[in-house]
């Protein structure tokens, strides 16, 4: 099974209220102890509803997980995903978004202007500055579902662009980068096609 197969069972068992809560166990954590090797990095938001280990049914040692609100990724985000790949051999990048995102809604309600002088400004900023927001709202097209899915696609294109490892890595088809959506209704995640 594909890392990106396993992922997906494990969504279809958690949205389906059957999830079996694989590697959570302290055996588990004692067979890591030499060493761990996840098989897909998630950046994912920092949102209490969205953690990739229980959206996905996984557990201990499986899942290089990234969390930010909004999930957005500046210098340090960008290191540990480049340390995933070259020093845990991490194949899939996954940036999940999620349906209802209060970062993401933050930027829709204010469209940028968000006027409190604190670090959350620096979020609202980072996502009304992506090219892929900006073009929804040059195309009059901006809704919450239509900025939640263009932040992820920013994730993506800028994940793919990254410079210097993860952008080698996909073009020589090493890694696989991918966007995702998860409800936090039916907690069903829904990946992007790959081309
Ligand atoms: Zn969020």
């Amino acid at each position: 099974m594909s890392s990106l197969q396993k992922l997906q069972e494990g969504n279809k068992r958690f949205a389906s209220g059957k999830p079996v809560h694989p590697d959570e166990t302290l055996k588990r954590l004692r067979e890591l102890k030499g060493g761990q090797h996840p098989f897909a990095v998630v950046v994912s938001c920092s949102d209490s509803r969205v953690p990739a280990e229980l959206v996905f049914d996984q557990g201990l040692g499986d899942i290089f997980s990234i969390r930010t609100a909004g999930n957005v990724m500046g210098d340090y985000e960008l290191g540990s995903i480049e340390y995933a790949v070259e020093h845990l051999d991490c194949k899939l990048i996954v940036v999940m978004g999620h349906k209802s995102c209060g970062a993401v809604k933050a930027f829709v309600d204010t469209k940028g202007n968000y006027d409190q002088e604190d670090h959350i400004k620096k979020i609202v900023e980072y996502i009304g500055n992506e090219k892929e927001e900006n073009d929804l709202v040059k195309a009059n097209k901006l809704s919450m579902d239509n900025a939640v899915n263009a932040n992820v696609l920013h994730g993506v294109n800028f994940l793919k662009n990254a410079e210097p490892i993860l952008k080698e890595n996909y073009e020589q088809k090493k890694i696989t980068i991918i966007g995702a959506v998860y409800d936090i209704e039916t907690g069903k995640v829904t990946f992007e096609k790959i081309k």
